[in-house]
C-alpha cells in the first residue's frame, strides 16, 4: 500500500490578541508597529507594554515601510514548504523608525555580491494561507 502525502505547506502565522493589529495591518497592506505614547519609542514585535519605559499606552501606527538591509543569511536547506525555492534570503532589516525585524528578502538574488548591507528596502506583502506576510524588496523595484 502506498500512502501519498501532500508536500507540506509553508507555516501560516496565527494571530493572538496581542499580535492581531499587526496581522490586520498586513492584510490591509500596511506594516504596523507600536509607538509608546509616553516615551515615543517605536517597537516591534508586538507587546502589551513598552520595552523602554513599561507603559501600557502603546498604540499601533503605520510604519513608512522603508528599511535598510542590516544583515542576512542565505538558506540552502529547504524548510517544510520551501522545497524548490532554495537558496533564499532570510534578512534582518532595520526599519526607518528604528526597530529591526526578521523577514524574507524577495526579488534580489541570493548572492552575496547583490546583497549590500544598508541597501534601501521597502515592504511588500506575500500571501500565506489566509494571512499576508510583510516581506522586503529592493526600494523602487516592482517585485
Ligand atoms: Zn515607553
Amino acid at each position: 500500500m502506498t500512502v501519498k502525502t501532500a508536500s507540506p505547506a509553508k507555516a501560516v502565522p496565527v494571530a493572538t490578541p496581542t499580535t492581531r493589529p499587526y496581522w490586520d495591518g498586513a492584510r490591509a497592506g500596511e506594516l504596523r508597529l507600536q509607538r509608546c505614547a509616553d516615551c515615543h519609542h517605536h517597537f516591534l514585535y508586538p507587546r502589551t507594554h513598552c520595552p523602554s519605559c513599561g507603559s501600557a499606552n502603546t498604540p499601533w501606527v503605520k510604519a513608512s515601510g522603508r528599511a535598510k538591509l542590516y544583515s542576512y543569511v542565505i538558506n540552502h536547506f529547504p524548510a517544510p514548504g520551501w522545497e524548490g525555492e532554495t537558496p533564499y534570503v532570510i534578512a534582518m532589516v532595520q526599519l526607518e523608525e528604528g526597530p529591526r525585524m526578521m523577514s524574507s528578502l524577495v526579488g534580489v538574488p541570493a548572492d552575496p555580491a547583490k546583497l549590500v548591507l544598508d541597501m534601501p528596502l521597502e515592504v511588500a506583502f506575500e500571501a500565506r494561507g489566509d494571512m499576508m506576510l510583510p516581506v522586503f524588496q529592493a526600494a523602487g523595484s516592482q517585485a
